[in-house]
């Protein structure tokens, strides 16, 4: 990485770790483009890898290994992260909105945030655990697995419904059937609305799962399409019924509201739309990818492959925004390459026509994800080359210690030593000088509190940066009695 040295000039948002966005922060820790200031907002600071939670689910991988860690790859981009959600956004005044932070003022947003399984005219009562956001499903699949393992091996049976029969429902079930399935009476029953399971891939494909769920007693209700949930009961439209202690969702996913809000153009199910650019088709400097854009003229089902696709061209063309430079086409393929995965160490490949299956598919499987993930797992170089100073100038960064507070600071001991040597001024209007948490002035019939404190900036997120300072000043203040 080339140390940069020129001053940002333009603001460049990208909202969300989605799999485009981490090749965006990737390409700009291989060649940093002078004068653009990246700011990364996720609501997660691990963002997962979808395509490795079944393995997740099933065993195979630990969460490090299914997850991209953003602090070090925002680091290593030379950007600065902020862990919060976006609620809205102001295309026209070029701000964001957030949870938890002020406005944010951009000159270039990129969307790439996903989307969600949806619930659209289904009545949710109680007791359903959407599979997305995935940094909210595992805590609650860890509860569930220790909670089901304990029943089952007290002699309990436990039952799990998944509703969705597409590649995440299928790969989910044979999971949670691979890790529970052999400790007692699990039952998994998988719900879907289609005749099939797996609709879109081919028969082969479909024939072959079906045929691996009845071997496994996987129970399959097709044609079922749910109209409610409550207490574990699902129910169809055409009333029948499931009852189950647990329900799993991953149906087809849905766009989130605050894009339709903010008077972007977004197609009739909400999803963004942007041109062949990637670039929002109402507003020149909003960008957007993954499963939360609609690429007009492109429709693709929503998956992770074409979000991990568009990412270079994505990075390309937010440089080229900024430098003011030409925009380069995007086109995505039609016919994709899918490795189901089967619950243990099996896959089965479905591609057009095309259909595989046995152990190397999950080998050539994990060598994929495994590969795409170390990508961003592993950043040695472009870490220690983060700080942006001349070479001349890097003996006088402060050390790696990320500690500004109290990390930072002398023992009371050698302290009081220190600050009794030093000569005193008495002063009448010094109640209380150095010595205490806060000095106490005379005021004009009260007393004045004054703390100075100094922080060397340990985060780069400048609003709870800020926030912490005050916290922190505000102890010494109340500590000496201050209202
Ligand atoms: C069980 C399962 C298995 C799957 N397996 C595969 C597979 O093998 N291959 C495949 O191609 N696809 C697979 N998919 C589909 C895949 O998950 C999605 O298509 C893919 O994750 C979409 O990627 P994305 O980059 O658009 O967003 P995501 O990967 O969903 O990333 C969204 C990011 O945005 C952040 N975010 C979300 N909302 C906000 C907000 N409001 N403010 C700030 N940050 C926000 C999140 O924290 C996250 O960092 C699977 C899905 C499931 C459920």
């Amino acid at each position: 990485m080339t140390p940069t040295l020129a001053p940002p000039v333009r603001e460049l948002v990208l909202i969300g770790g989605g799999h485009s966005h981490v090749q965006v922060l990737k390409r700009l820790a291989m060649a940093p483009p002078p004068g653009i200031r990246t700011t990364v907002i996720a609501r997660e600071s691990h963002t997962p890898y979808s395509g490795m939670l079944p393995g997740h689910i099933a065993g195979h991988y630990t969460f490090d290994q299914i997850h991209i860690d953003l602090g070090p790859l925002a680091q290593a981009a030379g950007a600065r992260f902020i862990a919060d959600e976006v609620s809205g956004l102001d295309p026209d005044g070029q701000t964001i909105q957030l949870l938890d932070h002020p406005l944010f003022r951009y000159d270039v947003v990129s969307i790439n945030c996903g989307a969600t399984p949806g619930f659209s005219g289904v009545e949710i009562d109680t007791g359903v655990v959407p599979v997305k956001p995935i940094g909210r499903f595992l805590p609650h699949w860890n509860a569930i697995r220790t909670s089901s393992e304990s029943r089952l091996r007290s002699g309990e049976s436990v039952h799990i419904a998944i509703v969705g029969g597409g590649a995440g429902g299928v790969e989910l079930a044979l999971a949670v059937h691979f890790v529970l399935g052999g400790i007692g009476d699990l039952r998994v029953t998988l719900a879907t609305a289609s005749e099939r399971l797996l609709a879109g891939h081919n028969q082969r494909v479909q024939t072959h799962f079906e045929q691996l769920f009845a071997s496994r007693g996987i129970r399959v209700e097709r044609n079922f399409d749910v109209r409610r949930v409550a207490g574990g009961r699902l129910e169809s439209t055409t009333d029948e019924s499931i009852d189950a202690d647990e329900v799993f969702w991953v149906t087809g996913v849905e766009a989130p509201e605050w894009p339709r809000r903010s008077g972007l153009a977004v197609n009739e199910q909400g999803f963004i739309l942007v041109d062949d650019f990637l670039r929002s088709t109402s507003h020149d400097t909003v960008f957007s990818t993954g499963d939360v854009a609609g690429v007009t003229d492109q429709l693709r089902p929503k998956s992770g492959v074409f979000a991990v696709r568009q990412g270079p061209a994505l990075a390309d063309n937010l440089i080229r925004t900024l430098e003011g430079r030409r925009l380069r086409r995007f086109r995505a393929q039609t016919r994709f390459l899918s490795l189901i995965s089967e619950g243990g160490r099996v896959a089965t490949a479905s591609r057009g026509d095309w259909f595989a299956t046995g152990a190397w598919v999950w080998r050539w499987k994990d060598w994929i994800d495994r590969r795409f993930m170390r990508r961003f797992q592993e950043l040695p170089d472009m870490v220690t080359a983060a700080p942006t100073v001349a070479p001349a100038l890097q003996d006088d960064l402060p050390d790696s210690m990320r500690c500004g507070g109290c990390g930072s600071k002398l023992g009371a001991d050698m302290l009081t030593r220190v600050l009794r040597k030093l000569p005193t001024t008495a002063h009448p209007d010094v109640d209380v000088g150095i010595g205490d948490d806060a000095a106490l002035l005379k005021g004009n019939g009260s007393q004045i509190v004054i703390s100075v404190d100094s922080f060397r900036s340990m985060i780069d997120d400048p609003y709870l940066f800020g926030r912490i300072a005050t916290h922190h000043s505000l102890n010494d203040i109340f500590a000496m009695g201050a209202q």
